[in-house]
């Protein structure tokens, strides 16, 4: 129903009354008390304190008071610093390309005063007297002269007592505490040389000496268990340069919150880096958990847009797909150079007291219960499981994990296509076909020249990753590089490379004796300690990064089948099969429709062997069904090879022959993020000789 306009009055349009005008800007600026005490501390830095003190009454509901001992304002300054649209850190339209400060607005302290009552009090350095100007809810007094030391204190009292819609949203008093502490943790985190006190109703809350170690700061805020952990990276590049501290994937956490990102000294959020940093810890943490990561980042201020937001959070790069790929670049080369076997925890450890868990307790706990059930039973009497050098009856070794062991030139491979020899009944293929097949994929990594070939393509992806534009497609590649790494030194022992290999990876650990408990768990002694690895964990990621590394290089092998493996499909899951047949053939599987309910398993890849085809096509296709349309084709591919991962590797109660818990144990050392599973389940838990001796009370 529409209103005829002849009988409404028409609105007069007029302009808005200064107070009102400020109140509104408040309104996008000022959300509560942590808001207030962001601009203000701003303010301090940019006036280059070396102090700040922050005190806060009732959630800071009451009072919120922030004192400096900045260059602070002159008498004459005083109602300017006060007055909207007044700063005096930009002047021209340049200048906002240019910015060197965390404020250049001019708005806060003319917000702030207009919803509270507000007084600035100010002493610069080469004056005797101070200065005090008040705003009572936008009303200004004259500068009057008071007693004050050099620099700035600015004291809020009764936010919003003038905006009740405001004060009635504000929390209980701890909560707004909680959001000015965090907020006091993105100031100080950026700013290690300023010292800072944060105190609440007369109890100090944080104290923070000035340094100029970032890892000091951050552990004095959050505890030394968290700064003793994190490791370190810096890196220059292309006008970037990108410091950070990083703690080990075992001490992720339930939220994104304790992932920190600076830019110029000014904590801001951006979704690209953050999605860069989930890249990095792809398969570290489990898909729930969140590392934790402080990051600061230095650029020219050309090179973003700082004016985009009213809190200035966030930035507008020039080119967000570069500093993405740079941050994805160097967080995954800090992680591939690292040992990140978490610790096991004793309950002589220092008290997680800062919302730090281990990334598995359950695994933990097995572990450690396996531990104790096998300290309990070792008999004293017995010899010692020492293994030394001899012959291994390769052929004995289960070809789920022989087959990724890498062979040595001289290997003659032969014999292994003997061993498969009771396989191929499985799954109706061609017998002589198929020993072929198998012998070929036991060497595929190893080539030499197809190894060339890989680092090529890896030495691409890098640099796809370095100059992409960042939507992280360069990320399925790169960080295969050094797969091929370190091959064992078998000197000596040509006779038995993989024996000799396998123990001179034992002699990589520091190891020497190395048993399975609960047909499920490997310990093992080293230089300063015992690891205990899970063998499914460890074996999924070996065959993960196997099967990812081969995949790099074309189409997985795969077997033809004489009489082709039938089930009954859903229609989703015929669709699925037929949507996505380019992805199956990629990991080397073919299905075809046979009749109107069935499809038939044509086609599976030879490294799956020992898995039953039909369940594991109809998983990957429900799978698929599940993803349909929303993820990438890289996603898929990776579902589908940490899937098939799982499904080959060795399982919890399988019992494991030395040799094959040699292969394990070397293939740990040549694979790469050895320390989780592909779910980001820890592969190895480690306890070092110092955490028996705090345990035993020796230390
Ligand atoms: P902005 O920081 O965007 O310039 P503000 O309203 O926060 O705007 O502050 C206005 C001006 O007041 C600043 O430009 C600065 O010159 C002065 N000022 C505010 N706080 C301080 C302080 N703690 N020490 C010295 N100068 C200050
Ligand atoms: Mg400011």
């Amino acid at each position: 129903m529409r209103t005829d306009a002849t009988t409404l009055s028409r609105p007069e349009i007029r302009p808005l009354d200064p107070a009102l005008i400020n109140k509104i800007a408040a309104g996008e600026v000022i959300e509560r008390p942590s808001s207030v005490v962001k601009e203000l501390v701003e303010n301090s830095l940019d006036a280059g304190a070396k102090r700040v003190d922050v005190t806060l009454e009732v959630g800071g509901s009451q009072l919120i008071r922030v004192v400096d001992d900045g260059h602070g304002i002159s008498r004459e300054h005083l109602p300017l610093a006060i007055a909207p649209h007044a700063t005096s850190k930009i002047a021209t339209a340049d200048d906002l390309f240019n910015i060197h400060t965390l404020g250049f607005r001019g708005e806060a302290l003319a917000s702030i005063g207009s919803v509270s009552q507000l007084s600035v009090r100010s002493r610069p350095a080469d004056q005797l007297e101070a200065f005090e100007i008040t705003v009572d809810g936008g009303a200004v007094s004259d500068p009057s002269a008071c007693g004050a030391p050099v620099g700035t204190t600015v004291e809020i009292r009764n936010l919003f007592f003038n905006v009740p819609a405001r004060r009635k949203f504000l929390r209980t008093p701890q909560t707004e505490c909680g959001h000015v502490t965090e907020q006091i943790a993105r100031l100080a985190l950026a700013h290690p040389q300023t010292a800072f006190t944060l105190t609440h109703n007369g109890r100090s809350l944080r104290n923070l000496p000035p340094t100029a170690d970032r890892r000091e700061r951050i552990a004095d805020f959050y505890g030394s268990e968290l700064g003793e952990c994190l490791i370190p990276l810096d890196r220059h590049e292309r006008g970037l340069r990108i410091e950070g501290l990083i703690a080990p994937p075992s001490h992720s956490k339930a939220t994104t919150k304790w992932q920190y990102l600076f830019l110029n000294g000014r904590h801001i959020t951006d979704r690209r880096l953050t999605y860069a940093i989930r890249e990095a810890f792809r398969g570290l943490v489990e898909h729930d958990r969140f590392p934790v990561v402080f990051l600061f980042l230095t650029a020219d201020p050309h090179d973003f847009d700082a004016n985009v937001h009213p809190t200035k959070i966030e930035v507008r790069w020039k080119d967000a797909g570069l500093v993405q790929s740079q941050v994805l670049a160097v967080l995954r080369e800090t992680l591939l150079s690292r040992n990140l076997t978490p610790r096991l925890r004793t309950p002589c450890a220092p008290p997680a007291d800062i919302g730090n868990r281990p990334s598995d307790p359950a695994a933990q706990l097995r572990a450690r219960e396996a531990l104790a059930n096998y300290l309990k039973r070792v008999d004293p009497t017995q010899p010692r499981l020492t293994f030394r050098a001899h012959p291994f009856a390769k052929d004995r070794l289960r070809p789920s994990i022989i087959e990724t062991l890498p062979s040595t030139p001289e290997d003659p491979g032969d014999s292994s296509a003997a061993n498969f020899g009771d396989a191929p009944g499985e799954h109706g293929a061609i017998d002589s076909g198929y020993a072929g097949l198998s012998r070929d994929a036991a060497q595929l990594p190893h080539d030499g020249a197809d190894q060339a070939t890989l680092n090529d393509s890896n030495a691409a992806d890098l640099d796809s990753a370095n100059s992409s534009n960042g939507d992280g497609s360069g990320a399925f590649g790169s960080d295969a590089a050094g797969v091929t790494g370190a091959t064992p030194n078998d000197e000596g022992e040509a006779a038995v490379p993989n024996a000799a290999a396998a123990l001179s990876a034992l002699a990589h650990a520091g190891g020497s004796d190395v048993m399975q408990l609960h047909n499920t768990y490997l310990v093992c002694q080293t230089e300063d300690g015992v690891l205990i690895i899970d063998q499914h964990a460890l074996h999924e990621r070996i065959l993960y990064e196997r099967f990812r590394e081969r995949i790099l290089r074309g189409p997985l092998e795969s077997q033809g089948m004489l009489l082709p493996e039938t089930f009954e499909a859903s229609p989703a899951q015929r669709e699925a099969a037929t949507a996505n047949a380019d992805l199956l053939d990629r990991i080397g599987i073919e299905v075809t429709e046979y009749g109107p309910k069935l499809l038939a398993v044509q086609r599976f890849p030879t490294l799956l062997r020992n898995v039953s085809m039909k369940t594991f096509v109809s998983d990957l296709l429900d799978k698929l069904v599940d993803n349909a349309g929303q993820t990438s084709e890289e996603t898929l591919i990776h579902a589908a090879l940490d899937m098939m991962a799982c499904k080959a590797a060795v399982k919890a109660g399988d019992p494991l022959s030395r040799e094959e818990i040699y292969a394990l144990l070397e293939q740990r050392h040549l694979t790469e993020r050895s320390s989780n599973c592909p779910h980001g389940r820890p592969t190895t838990l480690e306890l070092t000789t110092k955490d028996l001796e705090r345990q035993f009370g020796r230390a």
